[in-house]
């Protein structure tokens, strides 16, 4: 049938790393200028309780706007050494891919600063196999963005 879907704008994966955050706040600010975000931990450890950024706070924080997805934690996040292990992949992508359908964009979090390092590529790139029309986004959270009426962007913000 025709009229399934509208004329699709293409649609975003954001990503974000945490790390250098003051805290969970500015990770609220941030995911609140995406249009029907839904964060995405995909940490294998929920984070220590009364820290920073641990499952329980963001849930708190963020309510329905937050997901915890164990399944796309990396087992072998205490050790650089070893390969990334994530999980279960395919129940993890499902997971996303159902938030997707409902009409969310995600943001895939984790706690490493640079995505490339981080596990979180392995699944944004996952996800792309699903969705070849969509595009990985950073997730601008800085200074310069936060308080920035401009909706987030791909281009990497310049200085002035
Ligand atoms: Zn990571």
């Amino acid at each position: 049938m025709e009229g399934m879907t509208n004329q699709s704008t293409k649609a975003a994966i954001y990503e974000v790393g945490y790390r250098g955050m003051k805290n969970e706040r500015d990770l609220k600010l941030a995911a609140a200028r995406v249009a029907n975000s839904i964060v995405v931990d995909v940490r294998i450890s929920p984070g220590r309780p009364f820290i920073p950024f641990n499952s329980s706070r963001l849930r708190d924080l963020l309510g329905d706007g937050y997901l915890w997805v164990r399944d796309l934690g990396n087992l072998n996040y205490r050790s650089y050494d070893e390969p990334k292990k994530i999980a279960d992949l395919e129940s993890g992508i499902t997971q996303v891919l159902a938030q997707i359908e409902a009409g969310r964009t995600p943001i895939l979090m984790c706690a490493c600063g640079d995505f490339h390092e981080c596990h979180r590529r392995d699944v944004a790139l996952a996800l792309l196999e699903r969705l070849p029309d969509a595009a990985i986004v950073p997730l601008p959270w800085g200074p310069k963005t936060l308080f920035d009426d401009a909706p987030p962007s791909c281009a990497p913000v310049s200085p002035e």
